[in-house]
C-alpha cells in the first residue's frame, strides 16, 4: 500500500491517494483543489477504482463532483451524510458554496461492513460525533486507519458543528482506541500518527476529557 497525501483547500484538508503496486487507487476525501488532484492522478498514472468519503463536510467533498467527472469511478459514503452534504446547509460562506453533487452515490457505507477495492480489504467503522454520518476506514492487513476528522495527531474533531454530538464522539474514539498500537493513522487534517502515540499522548483521549 502506498499512501500519498495532498493537502487541499482553505482548511488544509487531507486528500489521501491509496494505491497498490499496479497503480489502482482509492481516493479518500477529494475536498478541494480539483485540478491539482486530477493532475496528480494523471501524472502518476493512477487508475481510480473508488472514491471513498469519510464524512460530508464541505472541506472533504467539494471537489468530488469535478474530480469524478474528469476521472470516472464509483463513490461510497454514509447515507446519513449524503443526505445533506450536497445541499445549501453545507455551504460555509464566505469560504465555500454548497458542494456540487455527483450524479450518483454507488455505495452506502454501513457499519462494520467489509469491502475489497483495488485488492485492499477494509472495514467501515461508524464513528459519528464530529458529523452524524462519519465513518472511519480500517485496513487491517496493512495496519492502517483513515479516521477522517474524528482523530488527529494530538487532537480530535470539532464537536460544535451541526450534527456534532459529544456522547457519540466518546464512543467513536473508544472504538478507534480498540485498534492495535502499531496502526498507522492518516487523519483528515494534519500529519500522520499511530494509535499507540495517540493513546499515550493525546489529551482528548483521557477519561472525562470531553466532559
Ligand atoms: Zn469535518
Ligand atoms: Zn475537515
Amino acid at each position: 500500500m502506498h499512501v500519498e497525501t495532498l493537502e487541499v483547500g482553505l482548511f488544509a484538508s487531507n486528500c489521501h491517494l491509496v494505491s497498490n503496486a499496479n497503480g489502482e487507487t482509492l481516493v479518500i476525501d477529494p475536498g478541494d483543489d480539483a485540478s491539482r488532484i486530477i493532475e496528480t492522478l494523471r501524472n502518476r498514472n493512477l487508475k481510480v477504482v473508488y472514491y471513498l468519503i469519510t464524512h460530508g463536510h464541505v472541506d472533504h467533498v467539494s471537489a468530488l463532483a469535478e474530480v469524478a467527472a474528469a476521472i470516472p469511478a464509483p463513490i461510497a459514503m454514509h447515507p446519513t451524510d449524503a443526505e445533506w452534504a450536497f445541499s445549501p446547509v453545507n455551504a460555509m460562506p464566505p469560504y465555500y458554496d454548497a458542494p456540487k453533487a455527483p450524479p450518483s452515490i454507488e455505495r452506502d457505507f454501513a457499519e462494520d461492513k467489509e469491502w475489497t477495492d483495488a485488492g485492499f480489504r477494509y472495514r467501515v467503522i461508524f464513528t459519528p460525533g464530529h458529523a452524524p454520518g462519519h465513518v472511519s476506514l480500517y485496513f487491517e492487513n496493512e495496519k492502517t486507519l483513515f479516521p477522517g476528522d474524528v482523530l488527529f495527531k494530538g487532537s480530535i474533531g470539532r464537536l460544535d458543528l451541526p450534527g456534532g454530538n459529544v456522547k457519540d464522539m466518546e464512543r467513536s474514539l473508544q472504538r478507534l482506541m480498540e485498534l492495535p498500537d502499531e496502526t498507522k493513522v492518516y487523519p483528515g487534517h494534519g500529519p500522520a500518527t499511530t494509535i499507540g502515540d495517540e493513546r499515550r499522548t493525546n489529551p482528548f483521549l483521557r477519561p472525562g476529557a470531553l466532559g
